[in-house]
């Protein structure tokens, strides 16, 4: 299963997220400590967006490569610094292609999201929900693979102006009803915020005064680090962070709701 990163805050290198660190990304593509079963590195591509431009669109680097063979992209992570990074690192499903397509984030303007996990029965398990959607974002997925299309479904509710967190949690639970058993760690930034799922794969979060990060797995030691329970929504900004059940969760009757979570 691929492991994927979000942050916003000041201003950092690509490298001082994606490198640098003890359980960096990269370190995480041949080494990583909580895959729960799903394959044992992540191989097949990578990729890392970010914002040139404080209130410009998001530009994206994806190859099909390994993370830690791309050479070219250690030294240009090293020059390269924004205030908001998407980043993950691929472990293909069995069945699925591998280009630089395929490899998230998938973007559109300033959003970027990555999926970490599997649809299971894919791709008759999900055909009513695409079927859903405009024709022409068929034609256009990234991919014909289940991430690209978990995107598609995503993007078509931000379109609408869902709100993020509604929309990942949304799709999340369509997504489960018709594909029971999926994994659906959904992680989407606008530069500004971080909104993810915890479903069935491991995810943790760190914020400070300053800044905000939502991972696979802890890049360090660091002891901010928690880890964001299962079936839950992490919404994460600098300073703040709030997990929130999701349906289907047996949570406590006075669990906090948002719109649009089924
Ligand atoms: N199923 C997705 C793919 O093949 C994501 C894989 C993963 O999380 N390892 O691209």
């Amino acid at each position: 299963m691929c492991r994927h990163l979000a942050y916003v805050g000041p201003p950092v290198t690509l490298a001082s997220l994606l490198i640098e660190p003890a359980h960096s990304l990269v370190h995480q593509s041949y080494a990583p400590a909580d895959m729960r079963g799903g394959g044992t590195v992540n191989a097949d591509g990578f990729g890392a967006g970010w914002y040139p431009e404080p209130d410009g669109p998001a530009a994206r680097y994806r190859s099909a490569r390994p993370m830690w063979s791309d050479t070219s992209f250690t030294a240009v992570a090293a020059a390269t610094r924004s205030a908001g990074v998407l980043a993950a690192a691929r472990s293909a499903t069995v069945g699925m292609p591998v280009h630089d397509g395929a490899a998230a984030p998938f973007a559109e303007g300033r959003w970027l999201f990555s999926h970490n996990g599997v649809v299971r029965g894919w791709p008759r398990s999900v055909g009513g929900l695409a079927a859903a959607l405009p024709v022409t974002d068929l034609l256009t997925l990234d991919a014909p693979t289940d991430s690209a299309l978990l995107w598609a479904l995503v993007r078509h509710r931000l379109r609408t102006g869902t709100d993020p967190g509604a929309a990942l949690a949304g799709v999340a639970a369509d997504v489960a009803a018709s594909a029971p058993g999926s994994r659906l760690n959904l992680l989407l930034t606008d530069g500004t915020g971080i909104w993810a799922t915890a479903w069935h794969h491991s995810l943790s979060v760190r914020t400070d005064q300053h800044s905000a990060l939502v991972a696979s797995e802890p890049l360090d030691p660091d002891p901010g680090w928690r880890p964001v329970p299962d079936r839950h929504l992490v919404t994460a900004s600098p300073g703040t962070h709030r997990c929130i059940p999701l349906a289907g969760t047996p949570a406590p009757a006075a669990a906090p709701t948002i719109q649009g979570v089924r």
